[in-house]
């Protein structure tokens, strides 16, 4: 395919915080961006040079926008695949509906890892009853729709299954091992048109309430698990010929070994450090690799953190911006939402530091200091 060159308009199927900031990358580069969600005034919408509002089955409206731009691209892999199909007809769509296919779907996702030989969580899939017997404790996951922990309930015995099976309307699921993890990594990487594939390391993730609270990079690893992330990534990524930036997420068990949690086929929030520590965003990856361009220099320029500012935040009023913009090291990055709901993300902090350990620390105190008061 022929490179898609600065001044090319760009589409972006979903309106979010990875959209907003893959549109920041977009706009630097030159390019004209255009989203299309059901939502008016979005994240990314305050960015694009156009904004339109439609519902992903509206295959109409979803063609008058991929007729719109050169190429298209996604921040969410939940785009129904006959959206992403439609689009795909009338102007190249990466990752294509086959990549979200396969992972929008829990179950899809886990039999293709499983199929493949990469390491996953042991799962049984329930489609219309629940198994006789099981092992505990377990989480039961929805198969559709679910990312941040939304759709997930642990449960310790047959009686909390059946209990958590009703709650979820008794929709397909998959019912996964509880992994004791001694620590969750996750790794950004991204692949060209012509199978290029560049990666950002290991990078660690700490969750609160199974929504991602701060990244660290780099990961310090023993060079063998080192090696398996990454290797295991790259397979994923050429098993799934993603063309883009793509992200698997993975827990490190006490022994040493790896299992593969999740893939999110699109920028990731633990990437989002990679703005500000990279030589290449992981956005502007995603827009090189869309647009049939050569991918850009990983090399980061120092070890970095992130903390992601939630809804939660604003409780007490507005959070005090003076007392975390006077910490040097401390980038500030907002998604412009107006809405700051309890678990919301509506922003996130980075920095840089001597080691990961130091940049983390950071990222919490600037964030700390935005509950004192004004
Ligand atoms: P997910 O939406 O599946 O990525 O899950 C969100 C978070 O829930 C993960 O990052 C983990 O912290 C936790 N989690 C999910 N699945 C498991 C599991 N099988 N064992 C232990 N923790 C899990």
């Amino acid at each position: 395919m022929k490179p898609v060159l600065p001044g090319a308009a760009i589409g972006i199927l979903g309106s979010g915080q990875l959209g907003r900031m893959l549109a920041i990358s977009a706009r630097q580069l030159g390019y004209r961006v255009h989203v299309y969600s059901p939502d008016a005034n979005s994240p990314a919408g305050q960015i694009a040079d156009r904004e339109m509002v439609g519902e992903y089955e509206d295959l109409d409206q979803i063609a008058t926008f991929a007729k719109s731009v050169d190429a298209i691209t996604l921040e969410f892999e939940n785009i129904p695949f006959a959206a992403a199909s439609a689009a795909e007809k009338l102007a190249p769509l990466h990752p294509g509906p086959e990549v979200l296919h396969t992972t929008q779907h829990r179950l899809r996702e886990k039999t293709f890892l499983r199929n493949n030989d990469f390491p996953v969580t042991h799962f049984i899939a329930i489609e219309d009853h629940l198994p006789t017997e099981a092992h505990f404790p377990a989480i039961l996951k929805t198969a559709g729709f679910g990312y941040d922990g939304k759709g997930q309930i642990k449960v310790n015995s047959m009686a909390e299954l059946e209990a958590a099976w009703d709650k979820l309307a008794k929709q397909a699921c998959v019912l996964e091992a509880f992994v004791p993890f001694e620590r969750e990594l996750s790794v950004v990487a991204a692949r060209g048109q012509d199978g290029a594939f560049v990666h950002y390391g290991v990078f660690v993730n700490s969750h609160a309430n199974h929504i991602l609270d701060v990244t660290t990079a780099p990961a310090l690893l023993p060079a063998k698990t080192f090696q398996e992330a990454i290797a295991i990534t790259e397979g994923i990524f050429e098993a799934l010929r993603v063309v883009g930036t793509t992200c698997v997420e993975f827990f490190l068990r006490h022994d040493g070994s790896l299992l593969v949690n999740e893939i999110a086929p699109r920028p990731h929030n633990s990437g989002h450090l990679t703005i500000d520590a990279a030589r290449t965003s992981q956005f502007e990856q995603q827009l090189r690799a869309v647009c049939g361009l050569p991918l850009g220099d990983t090399h980061f320029h120092a070890p970095a953190a992130m903390a992601n500012l939630l809804g939660d935040l604003w409780s007490e009023g507005t959070p005090n911006w003076s007392a975390l913009l006077k910490f040097p090291e401390a980038r500030l990055h907002l998604y412009g939402k107006d809405d700051p709901r309890p678990g919301r993300k509506m922003g996130h902090v980075t920095a840089l530091g001597k080691s990961g350990v130091h940049a983390a620390e950071i990222v919490k105190a600037a964030r700390h200091a935005l509950l004192t008061s004004v």
